[in-house]
């Protein structure tokens, strides 16, 4: 059975495409680390010695480790290591991580708040229906009074909030596996240090969460087993992933980036999206053009339809010709039913099936309605509560056809 790690489960929640590339299809990539990677894991690594060294007694000043942060970082640094954002350079991140290690030092020197039982110590998670996790803590401690807590070092450039730590799995994950190994843990505290903010959050848990993270975890360990599909999830992390010139979402973009402009305009995908542009530019303008045209032609047939309406109206005349066309103007009446959304729909609809009429009209429609009411046997009552909901409204149509009279 797999053993999962919190990188494992976080992998398949960001992308489902890079979970399969990473531990199902294994691919071997020759990973570059990015720059915030190498100084967050330096930054690890210096922190590590202070706790290393304090076991055996020994306080280092925070020269000693600042030095010893920048030999290492002199040592390990390649021009190899991606810099995403190119506004800043790797003094700029080296300075990040001075000024981590210098704050956590002034806050918390001289380190004897508790007692470390584990640095970078290995944690074994068992959960429900035999799925095993396992993690790695920062440190382990314990406190005077016998709290444990378990620690964790970013250097991350976002400050989450206290409902997001609250929400953190991980930790609470590593407390599962620390109650199951140690018995005296009975009370255990997550604490994250934001380095680079110089601050500290704290969440505790308690059994009835610790029971459904473990419930939840196991749910995403069964989706993750029987997903048939793993498709891509672009998100902000793409920048930094090492799969982008396979991924379909980014392959081509990839492949065409580094091309010259005269490579880059002969490319068969390129030439292809830019017909499609322009193509669809064109049908836009042109249906731009014509909606306008078209609108505007609405307008003035709107007028004149009235204008007609009224001069019929005026001199009574239902048949307007001239030498080609005719325009019939019908004047009529409607019930104003109300719309689909409208609460009194429903009334008008209750009052029809209370008279007995909702068979002959079937639905509410005012010619159904009118042909009924006209026909009709329908109470005063009945009538005047039809006509609150659905009042009758004058109606007007203008038809043009071909003359039929003859011209004199
Ligand atoms: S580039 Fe983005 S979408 Fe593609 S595999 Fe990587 S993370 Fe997923």
């Amino acid at each position: 059975m797999t053993t999962y790690s919190h990188s494992r489960l976080s992998t398949y929640e960001n992308c489902p495409l890079k979970f399969k590339y990473t531990y199902i299809d294994k691919l071997d990539r020759d990973r570059r680390d990015s720059v915030e990677a190498f100084m967050g894991g330096l930054v690890h690594e210096t922190m590590e010695k202070l706790y290393h060294d304090l076991s055996y007694t020994k306080l280092n000043a925070l020269e000693e480790l600042l030095a010893f942060y920048r030999q290492r970082w002199a040592q390990e640094w390649t021009d190899e290591i991606i810099i995403v954002r190119k506004e800043y350079t790797a003094a700029h991140y080296q300075g990040v991580g001075e000024r981590c290690i210098g704050d956590y030092y002034r806050h918390y020197h001289p380190f004897d708040q508790t007692r470390t039982l584990g640095i970078e110590r290995e944690v074994k998670v068992s959960l429900p229906r035999d799925h095993r996790l396992r993690g790695y803590m920062d440190r382990l401690a314990q406190q005077p009074d016998g709290v444990y807590e378990i620690h964790d070092y970013k250097t991350s450039g976002h400050l989450p909030g206290q409902p997001d730590v609250d929400q953190d799995r991980q930790l609470a994950l590593y407390q599962i596996g620390v109650q199951q190994e140690f018995r005296d843990a009975t009370q255990v505290r997550l604490i994250w240090h934001y380095m680079a903010f110089d601050k500290t959050l704290v969440s505790e848990r308690n059994q009835q969460q610790l029971e459904e993270l473990q419930l939840s975890t196991v749910e995403l360990i069964r989706q993750i087993e029987s997903a048939k599909g793993f498709p891509p999830h672009k998100s902000a992390l793409c920048d930094w992933c090492e799969f982008q010139d396979i991924c379909p979402l980014w392959k081509h973009p990839t492949k065409v980036k580094p091309l010259a402009p005269k490579e880059f305009k002969k490319d068969s995908g390129v030439k292809l999206v830019n017909q499609l542009a322009k193509l669809k530019a064109e049908r836009q303008k042109i249906k731009d053009s014509v909606d306008g045209q078209l609108e505007a032609i609405d307008a003035r047939v709107d007028e004149v339809e009235s204008d007609l309406v009224e001069l019929a109206k005026r001199e009574g005349l239902e048949v307007i010709q001239v030498s080609q066309h005719q325009a019939k103007v019908k004047l009529g009446t409607k019930w104003k039913i109300p719309g689909k959304n409208d609460p009194q729909r429903e009334d008008l609809v209750r009052i029809l099936h209370q008279a007995g009429l909702w068979d002959d009209v079937s639905t509410v429609d005012s010619y159904a309605l009118d042909a009924r009411l006209k026909s009709g046997g329908v109470d005063a009552v009945t009538l005047k509560q039809i006509e609150h909901i659905a009042p009758i409204e004058e109606t007007t149509r203008v038809t043009l056809s071909k003359a039929e009279l003859k011209e004199r």
